[in-house]
């Protein structure tokens, strides 16, 4: 891993917390003339990254490492279950039309299809219900695993992966979501939904974790 350049003022704040730690938040702002508002990116990227240690009513210490990767590891650390969402499902006769009007109503932009035993059998997103929409057809009539993309094309996750994980699939399949899923005898069990949203949420929460 490349080490990470810290910019001037991540130097001054390393030097004086040095000097003066266990040292506030506050107390390190008044010193460089900043609010404590200006500094908080500042002290997220230096605990993140190890040079920081951060102990809430103490104040923060300096670490006396250099990066050791602290925030590769939290990364690492983040799983699907923490960060998944409801899963929106629908049935494979459900109609498009009907399928449009659900995922307005549920705000979501992909639907996840169940077969007669509640299993996993397809994925609906905006694009398929989008281009079905501008053919011709009659939207009340075609029944939804006409256009959907069906298992086993399916690419799906485990409430126990690493989040990290999720995210390259998210890419590789360049799709928005993935189905959250345990595996049954006769089927897979959708129990969430890992999104892109999911990810970005993941994301600030990393830049959150060391925050005093
Ligand atoms: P959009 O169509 O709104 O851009 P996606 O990029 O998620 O949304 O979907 C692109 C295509 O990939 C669609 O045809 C959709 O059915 C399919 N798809 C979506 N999610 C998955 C998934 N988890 N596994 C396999 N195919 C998927």
């Amino acid at each position: 891993m490349s080490p990470i350049e810290l910019n001037k003022r991540q130097e001054e704040i390393l030097q004086i917390v040095k000097e003066n730690g266990p040292i506030t938040g506050e107390q390190i702002a008044e010193r460089l003339g900043l609010t404590r508002a200006t500094l908080r990116p500042d002290l997220a990227i230096l605990t993140m990254a190890g040079f920081l240690d951060a102990r809430p009513r103490v104040g923060y210490f300096y670490a006396g490492k250099k990066n050791t990767g602290a925030l590769t590891e939290n990364m690492l650390s983040l799983k699907v279950k923490d960060f998944m969402s409801m899963p929106i499902v629908v049935s494979e006769n459900m109609t498009v039309y009907d399928a449009i009007c659900h995922m307005f109503l549920e705000d979501v932009g992909t639907l996840f299809v169940i077969d007669k035993n509640m299993r996993l059998a397809g994925v609906l997103s905006r694009k398929d219900l989008l281009r079905t929409s501008i053919g011709s057809q009659d939207l009340n009539t075609i029944p939804v695993h006409i256009i959907m993309t069906r298992m086993p094309n399916i690419a799906y996750c485990e409430k126990g992966d690493p989040l990290i994980a999720t995210a390259k699939k998210l890419i590789e399949r360049e799709v928005d979501s993935l189905p959250v899923i345990i595996e049954q005898d006769n089927g897979l069990e959708i129990i969430g939904r890992l999104t892109k949203t999911s990810i970005t949420r993941a994301f600030i929460s990393l830049a959150e974790t060391h925050e005093l």
